[in-house]
């Protein structure tokens, strides 16, 4: 079956924006991006022939601020991908009450296959290709899936030197060497775990009789699995794109980052049994954390997740068929738009930090995020029990309707 995140991410708006009862006019702003730009980008790559790369940025709606959201280098990359993420990125900054709208960049390419060289001209190939569509107080970008913080300093250096002066404030996620934040490193992680603290408390579960399985062991899923370990939640489950490993028993987080380090994947980390991605999301176990890509969770084994709660890393993993199933199973699902903004939290503190030449210690950032989440976890609890919805639905009303306001106070509708 092939979804299209875009459709997902439109239904979902839809849905919540139906029963706000809050008119068409919105509905016609929100549902299409604000701007959209298409580059391409010339990289000559180290076998002597230029490549043209292709490169999308989205711009959704700057109601509530500047537009914000990563930069994903991914071989599937679509423009309707680009789309839905953009569109999630205003409602995920509107959920935890940071002052951006939202934004989202892509560029077709198997970065797993490309040397340093050939990715640092391709990142400066981009910035130069979109400058004039990026900056400060228009659209800030980040990384996401497959971008990290060294791509965000060539980014920024390429964006520096065109305008002749350091710019650190055009994109976050940056190394903490070069303007970064502390902690933005692990922040999405951080938040995650947050939130599952909260889920806890709020279904009253004891972290100590709870056990986990995280798809994806990436910069996200290796950080959650340490969170989780440290809380005394159980590992029992993880996975990367080779495959999953399981075991009973519980895994060491750390010593399994070592092995995927050392061999590539956490697969064949000794004492487990090796798994499938789709088995590791079929596992009976307390809390289920799909990290990796969108489309994981889908009309096709929606009924067969076994988790009492579901904590979306990844943007998109759940369709909104597969919603429903899981809503009648009584699954507890906290939406990426809230689970994973984290990573876009910080991302605010770091563009805050540049802007004022001052930067924070690391206690201070995760004491921030904390606040922050602690509280967009329960404004999202309070809304979906006052509208008697999902937790979804319940967390795009929330932020529909701040970007709602922010519009009709511009008067814009
Ligand atoms: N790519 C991340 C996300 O999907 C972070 C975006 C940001 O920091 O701007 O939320």
């Amino acid at each position: 079956m092939n979804h299209n995140p875009f459709k997902n991410a439109q239904k979902q708006f839809k849905t919540a924006l139906d029963i706000l009862e809050l008119g068409d006019d919105i509905y016609e702003i929100l549902k299409e991006p604000k701007e959209m730009m298409e580059v391409s980008i010339p990289v000559r790559m180290d076998n002597g022939k230029i490549k043209v790369f292709k490169g999308y940025r989205v711009r959704h709606n700057d109601a509530r601020g500047p537009t914000k959201g990563g930069i994903r280098f991914h071989p599937h990359v679509t423009l309707d991908e680009i789309k839905a993420l953009a569109t999630w990125m205003t409602w995920k900054c509107a959920v935890v009450g940071i002052p951006y709208g939202g934004a989202k960049g892509g560029v077709i390419c198997d970065p797993k296959k490309m040397s340093k060289g050939e990715l640092e001209q391709l990142s400066r190939g981009y910035i130069r290709a979109i400058a004039n569509f990026i900056g400060p107080e228009k659209d800030i970008p980040a990384p996401d899936v497959y971008t990290n913080p060294q791509i965000m300093a060539w980014m920024m250096d390429e964006f520096s030197k065109l305008k002749g002066y350091n710019v650190p404030s055009v994109i976050t996620g940056k190394p903490p060497e070069v303007f970064g934040s502390k902690g933005r490193g692990e922040a999405t992680g951080n938040g995650m775990a947050f939130i599952t603290r909260e889920v806890l408390k709020h279904l009253k579960m004891r972290p100590k009789k709870t056990n986990a399985a995280i798809q994806g062991y990436g910069k996200l899923g290796h950080i959650l699995a340490y969170r989780y370990a440290e809380m005394g939640i159980k590992v029992i489950a993880v996975s990367d794109s080779h495959g999953g490993i399981y075991s009973s028993r519980g895994l060491n987080p750390v010593k399994v980052y070592e092995h995927k380090k050392k061999t590539g994947s956490v697969v064949d980390f000794p004492g487990t049994k090796t798994i499938t991605n789709e088995e590791l999301l079929e596992l009976k176990c307390d809390v289920l954390a799909p990290c990796a890509l969108e489309n994981q969770i889908t009309a096709r084994n929606a009924d067969k997740i076994n988790a009492k709660v579901v904590v979306e890393g990844a943007n998109g993993p759940t369709t909104p068929e597969a919603d429903e199933i899981l809503n009648e199973k009584n699954t507890f699902v906290v939406p990426d738009i809230l689970a994973n903004a984290g990573g876009v939290t910080v991302s605010y503190f770091e563009w805050a930090q540049n802007r004022q030449g001052c930067y924070w210690q690391e206690d201070e950032v995760n004491a921030k995020l904390d606040r922050i989440m602690t509280r967009a976890f329960w404004e999202s609890v309070k809304t979906t029990e006052k509208y008697k919805v999902t937790m979804r639905t319940g967390t795009h009303i929330l932020a529909i309707k701040r970007v709602a306001d922010a519009m009709k106070l511009r008067g814009w509708i």
